[in-house]
């Protein structure tokens, strides 16, 4: 008897008639013997829909109190799929992350799981229930309602398989599995087979929504064999391992790009010992995560220095560096938050030279500025104008051939 953990996402659980479609894929498994724990997202959209109310009612809610708001449309879908599942005949009861002491820090809308208590579930599972459980939430020490941050259901289900052993982890979606890139930008991206937990790792956290970062980090540390797979159609999907594709030829494995960024410059600034750490000081200070840094080298005794921020954090840290700007007696501060951030990745990158020269190619090729570069020993990112995120997508995959990766390799 196996032990499986399936996590449906949004989609998937989008209407009564897919929730029903869910709880029949449910039963079958469950039919075969199998243990069956079914973590689920809220209905798509709703978390959405959620944070418009909470903005509706105050600009800047507790994040306290968006936790509680938030975590509600998990309790609805894990409910009705019980009923679904009860009205097939299949024993299920569903459970929010705080009843199954799914226990967290106490960091509000970010939270990290620290542990889990498998023995209730084990017990229920042991009575041959179905147990379904809310994704996205968790509870901390005092016992207020956490959420683990925006697809945070892909972490509850990794982190359940892993404190339960589960013989496999299923991220059902509405994909049949990880692509070349995201198939919506590029629709001749292939599925991929396999992936390395190195590669998804760098594709998650350089933008590819398709599995939450943390779920992968934590599939990665537990080895919890994941697979993402189609809700809607059968197949194998793609699963993520740790040993290196088959595909000896392919030296990337995806393009991942990320919308959401934003740079900021600051000219003229006198080149002392001490300056990154002044400019960026009261960055850190301010909680604004910061990606990419490039300073210049020294022209006449003063410097340029560049990063990137997310663009919900561009008007507050633009504010910071105009004060740092005239702390330093620095020229002035520049910002576009129109830009965004495209990577290649792939650990054949690693045995292979001239990739980073074939990728400024064809962005040339396409007339495409490339405005900030940085690499890492599997990936090379580049930051350019908004407008041509499509293009240099779409170039980069036909220029690595990503478009003639087999199906079933
Ligand atoms: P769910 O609601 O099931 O959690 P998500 O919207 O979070 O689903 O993730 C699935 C989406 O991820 C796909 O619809 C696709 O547009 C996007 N995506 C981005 N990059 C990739 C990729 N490399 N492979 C597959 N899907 C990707
Ligand atoms: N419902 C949450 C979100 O939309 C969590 C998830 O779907 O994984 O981010
Ligand atoms: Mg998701």
């Amino acid at each position: 008897m196996a032990l499986y953990v399936y996590k449906f996402g949004g989609t998937s659980v989008g209407s009564i008639e897919r929730i029903k479609g869910v709880a029949e894929k449910v039963k079958q498994a469950h039919d075969l013997g199998d243990q069956i724990v079914v973590v689920l997202s809220a209905m798509s959209g709703e978390t959405n829909r959620l944070i418009a109310l909470a903005k509706e009612m105050q600009v800047q809610p507790t994040e306290r109190e968006m936790d509680v708001l938030i975590s509600t449309g998990e309790q609805v879908t894990v409910a009705l799929l019980s009923m679904a599942l009860h009205q097939l005949g299949c024993d299920a009861c569903s459970y929010t992350g705080a009843q199954v002491k799914i226990l967290t820090d106490s960091v509000h809308t970010k939270a990290r799981i620290l542990h889990i208590d498998d023995a209730p579930i084990r017990a229920h599972l042991a009575e041959g229930k179905v147990v379904v459980v809310a994704g996205f939430q968790g509870v901390d020490e005092y016992g207020n309602i956490t959420t683990l941050g925006r697809g945070g259901s892909d972490t509850t289900a990794v982190a359940l398989a892993a404190a339960l052993k589960a013989d496999e982890c299923h991220i059902y979606t509405d994909v049949d599995g990880v692509y070349t890139t995201d198939p919506r930008v590029e629709p001749k991206a292939r599925r991929l087979n396999h992936i390395t937990f190195e590669e998804m790792l760098e594709m998650a956290s350089l933008g590819s929504k398709v599995l939450q970062i943390r779920s992968v980090e934590f599939a990665g540390k537990y080895n919890v064999a994941l697979r993402v797979l189609s809700s809607f159609k059968e197949g194998c999907g793609t699963l993520i391992t740790y040993e290196e594709s088959q595909m000896e030829s392919a030296l990337i494995s995806g393009i991942a790009f990320n919308r959401d960024e934003a740079k900021l410059t600051i000219t003229g600034v006198p080149d002392l010992p001490g300056v990154a750490f002044k400019i960026l000081g009261p960055i850190a200070d301010a909680n604004i995560e910061v990606d990419m840094i490039v300073q210049n080298i020294a022209d006449d005794a003063t410097t340029d220095f560049t990063f990137t921020v997310h663009r919900n954090d561009y008007l507050r840290a633009k504010a910071l560096l105009e004060q740092t700007c005239v702390d330093l007696s620095a020229r002035n501060v520049t910002g576009d938050d129109s830009i965004v951030k495209v990577s290649i990745v792939g650990v054949g990158m690693r045995s292979h030279a001239g990739i980073a020269s074939t990728m400024f190619k064809t962005l040339a090729e396409e007339n495409i500025n490339i405005r900030m570069i940085s690499t890492s020993e599997i990936k090379i990112s580049v930051v350019v104008d908004e407008k041509y995120l499509e293009l240099a997508v779409r170039a980069l995959h036909a220029a690595f051939e990503l478009d003639k990766v087999p199906a079933n390799a």
